[in-house]
């Protein structure tokens, strides 16, 4: 009886009202770097009375503990949802902290992890990230650049010859696949959030510049050790895994806005491509919808601008260059294999880019003039726009460019006795796969169908691409018998088992019905040409993400931290524990 009356009264307490209870920012199970800065907020689900409104660090009032109250907001957005906002508080004693708000009717509690660092161990930190680099690529990337010879590689992938190996879990607060925002934020934060967003948690109000915030690793590592701080892509530089390493937004796509929030934090040396989002909208191929010269603002504000391949290397060599901004195309940088081989992209128009290793290499050269060391992070970001784009020779020449600016990374690193801590990683998969080799050989027969020269198991054999040359690059990759890397993820298009030797591939071009896309037709008089029917929705026009594990290998002091299973936001974790960064001096 006393049972049956427990189980009404919890009835009546749900169904008291039917909306869900407060949301609190940072998120129930949040870790928390001691000292780092965030913003704390609540969402009221209704109006509420702020005289009612008690909410409760590990007991004691929020204002005690925050050293001061937040701001409430009676009506957010103008609707019926009251909120309080608290910007840049900090937590300096690791433990665990209960959060419980009350209205005076519902209230809601969550916990968050505070931690502590060791002592400092590592000079600078070099993160790489091969943006939506597969297992398939890795491998792909061996195979051409080391070769093969009775299942044998002939040597192996910097990528891969490094001391410490994990598994890194890459779901994001909405969902278990994450784009680069998300994904990028996550080791740039140690704090998951949603796709999109970046440094911040996303929150419910219209604009996309005022959602709560945590702290970034390159504010961090400024702020409380003096480092420099290096963001070095191929991508365009606005682009999400170079942006999140600043950058407080949940809307990516606000190109205008992130160019002005890299020049409030200052990076001391920031290259990639993304000129267009830089120059005013009056000047030719700019994408600005403002007035602002943000190249003229840098130069002005010390920093040495270079836009071409020779520019970068004699900025480089200059002994006083502390502060670098290289912007090398309007849009995307071009690939490797473009760039060094087929000369399709944009080559043509930007004729001297630099190789991301050129990049790296002046990078290392401007930071490590800082005594108080760096943090540089280098993406291989094409990677994952090539393998949206179903164009695998691509993908893995930019593999392999990876693998050669990370060995570079390594040469120096073990040249000053190993003072620097280096990471590798994807920051999310791509559901590629490498299923066999495709064999023009293998049918003596014309028209015979593409796919019966698929060969699978021992019909695989090795593939026949020439030697590799110094850079582990080889010359041709429209051979007989090359590497089948397949997308489990398609939208419609037409197959033509071929490497694209003009531009990258564009499987699928704008439908008729809007917002929707179709096989490009390009490709349908191909030989041997298949159409195939996606399956994504029509209103994906490439390959997509997917969510398994990413590969993370270490080198360097802090990254015997590196090992087994580890989530995405562990990876900040284990580059604040390297730098010691809850224990560091500082304001
Ligand atoms: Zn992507």
């Amino acid at each position: 009886m006393v049972k049956r009356f427990a189980v009404a009264s919890l009835i009546v307490l749900l169904s008291g009202s039917s909306l869900p209870a407060q949301t609190i920012y940072p998120i129930d199970r949040a870790e928390i770097l001691a000292g780092a800065h965030f913003d704390f907020k609540v969402e009221f689900p209704d109006l509420v009375d702020p005289a009612k409104v008690r909410v409760t660090v590990n007991g004691t009032d929020y204002a005690t503990v925050f050293g001061q109250g937040g701001t409430f907001v009676d009506r957010e957005d103008g609707r019926d949802q009251s909120a309080l906002m608290q910007r840049d508080v900090a937590l300096a004693k690791p433990g665990s902290v209960t959060v419980e708000v009350s209205d005076g009717t519902r209230s809601r509690s969550v916990v968050w992890t505070v931690y502590d660092t060791g002592a400092r161990k590592a000079k600078n930190v070099i993160l790489f990230i091969g943006d939506g680099m597969s297992p398939a690529h890795r491998v792909a990337a061996r195979l051409l650049s080391k070769g093969i010879a009775e299942g044998k590689s002939f040597g192996k992938l910097a990528i891969d010859d490094m001391p410490q190996m994990a598994l890194v879990a890459t779901a994001g607060s909405d969902s278990i696949i994450t784009d680069s925002a998300n994904a990028a934020s996550a080791y740039a934060t140690g704090h998951k959030t949603a796709v999109n967003a970046m440094g911040v948690y996303a929150d419910r109000t219209a604009s996309p510049f005022d959602d709560p915030r945590v702290e970034t690793i390159a504010s961090l590592a400024k702020r409380r050790l003096g480092m420099a701080i290096g963001i070095v892509t191929n991508t365009e530089i606005e682009d999400a895994t170079p942006a999140a390493m600043v950058a407080h937004t949940r809307r990516r796509a606000a190109y205008d806005e992130i160019v002005a929030q890299y020049f409030a934090a200052k990076p001391d040396v920031l290259m990639g491509g993304g000129s267009a989002n830089f120059l005013p909208q009056a000047a030719a191929g700019s994408k600005r919808k403002d007035d602002v010269d943000y190249v003229t603002r840098f130069r002005d504000a010390g920093y040495q601008v270079v836009m071409t391949k020779s520019e970068l290397e004699a900025a480089a060599a200059k002994s006083d260059t502390r502060k670098l901004l290289g912007l090398f195309a309007a849009g995307n940088m071009d690939g490797a294999l473009d760039r060094k081989f087929l000369k399709g992209g944009g080559v043509k128009k930007f004729p001297e880019q630099p190789d991301l290793t050129d990049q790296v290499s002046a990078a290392l050269d401007v930071l490590s003039k800082n005594e108080a060391g760096f943090f540089l992070m280098v993406e291989s970001g094409l990677i994952d726009k090539y393998a949206h784009l179903l164009d695998m020779e691509r993908a893995v020449y930019d593999t392999i460019m990876l693998d050669n600016a990370v060995r570079l990374a390594r040469d120096w690193a073990r040249a000053r006795s190993e003072d620097t801590l280096i990471l590798v990683v994807a920051d999310h998969n791509h559901p590629n796969s490498l299923v066999g080799t495709i064999n023009d050989d293998m049918s003596t027969t014309p028209n015979v169908p593409l796919r019966e020269r698929v060969g699978v198991y021992e019909k695989a054999g090795f593939p026949n691409y020439p030697a590799p040359d110094a850079e582990g690059y080889p010359s041709r990759v429209d051979v007989s018998r090359r590497l089948a890397i397949f997308s489990a993820s398609l939208p419609d298009h037409y197959e033509t088992f071929r490497p694209k030797l003009d531009n990258p591939n564009e499987p699928t071009v704008t439908g008729d019905a809007p917002g929707t896309y179709k096989a490009n037709d390009k490709y349908k008089d191909v030989p041997g040409v298949v159409l195939r029917s996606g399956n994504l929705p029509a209103m994906i026009g490439a390959s997509v993400h997917s969510g398994e594990d990413v590969i993370l290998t270490a080198a360097g002091p802090g990254s015997e931290r590196v090992h087994g299973s580890m989530d995405n936001t562990e990876v900040f974790r284990v580059i604040a524990d390297a730098l010691g960064l809850a224990t560091a001096a500082g304001p």
